[in-house]
C-alpha cells in the first residue's frame, strides 16, 4: 500500500473540548456509493482525483510519530479519540490498515486514552483480548441494512453484513462496550426493509445512533421523505426506550411512546458534533 506524509494527525471533534479525531489512512477501499461525504470533500479539495483514486487507500506513513509528539504536546487535554470518520480503520481485507489501527489504539490506551471506533470491516478478535487497557473503548459498526444486495450495491468493498455483525457481537460477549451507527439510514428507494428486524439484529449493543441520507440527488425527488425519517427516528426511539438501549437521534420525535419510558442509559459520547459531516455517517 502506498504511503503519504502528513503534518498533523489529531484534530478536535466530539462533545467535549478534550475529544479529538484522527484518520491514519487517506481513501477507503469500501467505496460507499450513498455517496461517501469524505470522498466528496477530498475530491473537492484535490486530495484525491476521482473514485478510482479514492478506493486505493494510502497509509499515513508517519502516523505513529505524529501521535507520539501530539500526545506529548496535548497531555491531559487529550480525553477521547474517535477513529475514524473519513476512512475505515478495519478496511475489509487490508492487513496493513488493521495493523496500524491496532498499534495506534494500543498507543492511546497505554496512555489511558480511550477510543471510540467505527467500521464497516471486521473487528479482529484480538481487539477484545489485547485491549485490556481499553475497557473504556467503544466499538461500533455501521449497519444500515441486513440486505446483502443493498450492501453489494452501496458498500461494494465493505465486509459482508453478517460477518460485520458477528465480529461486533463477539466483542460484546467479551465485555466490550459496543454501538451501531444506522447512518445513513437508507430511504425506500434504496432498499425496502423492516426497521424492527434491523433493530432486533443489533439489540445487544449499548448504543444506537441514526442519521439520514445526505448528498444524494435522488433524496428529495421522493415525496414524504421527511415523514419517512420521522417514522424511522420514532421507531428507533421507542425501540431503544423499551429495551433500555442508549440512543443518539437527530430530532426528538413529536409523539410519545404509548408505554411509560424507561430511564435512558448514559450515552457513549458518540461523535455527533464533528466539525463537518463524515464519510462514515457519524
Ligand atoms: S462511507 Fe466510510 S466506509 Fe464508506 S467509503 Fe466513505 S469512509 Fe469508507
Amino acid at each position: 500500500m502506498q504511503t503519504i506524509t502528513r503534518k498533523t494527525l489529531l484534530y478536535r471533534g466530539g462533545f467535549k473540548s478534550t475529544d479529538f479525531c484522527l484518520n491514519h489512512v487517506e481513501g477507503c477501499s469500501h467505496g460507499c456509493k450513498y455517496p461517501c461525504y469524505a470522498f466528496l470533500i477530498k475530491q473537492r479539495h484535490g486530495a484525491v482525483k476521482d473514485y478510482a483514486d479514492w478506493i486505493k487507500p494510502k497509509l499515513v506513513g508517519n502516523a505513529l510519530d505524529l501521535l507520539d509528539s501530539e500526545m506529548s504536546r496535548l497531555g491531559n487535554r487529550l480525553g477521547r479519540v474517535y477513529m475514524s470518520f473519513a476512512t475505515d480503520i478495519f478496511m475489509y481485507g487490508s492487513g496493513e490498515v488493521r495493523d496500524l489501527t491496532l498499534r495506534i489504539m494500543a498507543k492511546l490506551n497505554s496512555r489511558g486514552i480511550p477510543c471510540t471506533t467505527l467500521t464497516k470491516g471486521i473487528y479482529p478478535k484480538e481487539v477484545a483480548e489485547k485491549q485490556g487497557a481499553g475497557k473504556e473503548n467503544h466499538y461500533g459498526i455501521t449497519l444500515v441494512s441486513l440486505d446483502e444486495d443493498f450492501r453489494r450495491k452501496y458498500e461494494p468493498g465493505a465486509a459482508p453484513l453478517a460477518d460485520r455483525l458477528a465480529a461486533l457481537k463477539y466483542l460484546h460477549d467479551k465485555g466490550c462496550k459496543t454501538w451501531v451507527s444506522l447512518e445513513p439510514y437508507p430511504p425506500e428507494f434504496m432498499v425496502k426493509q423492516d426497521i424492527t428486524k434491523l433493530l432486533d439484529a443489533v439489540s445487544f449493543v449499548d448504543e444506537i445512533a441514526v442519521g439520514k441520507l445526505n448528498y444524494n440527488n435522488e433524496l428529495y425527488r421522493h415525496k414524504g421523505i421527511n415523514e419517512f425519517y420521522k417514522h424511522v427516528y420514532f421507531s428507533i426511539w421507542r425501540y431503544c426506550d423499551k429495551n433500555n438501549i442508549s440512543y443518539a437521534i437527530p430530532i426528538v420525535p413529536e409523539k410519545k411512546p404509548a408505554e411509560e419510558p424507561v430511564k435512558k442509559p448514559a450515552p457513549l459520547q458518540l461523535a455527533l458534533n464533528l466539525p463537518e459531516p463524515a464519510g462514515c455517517g457519524v
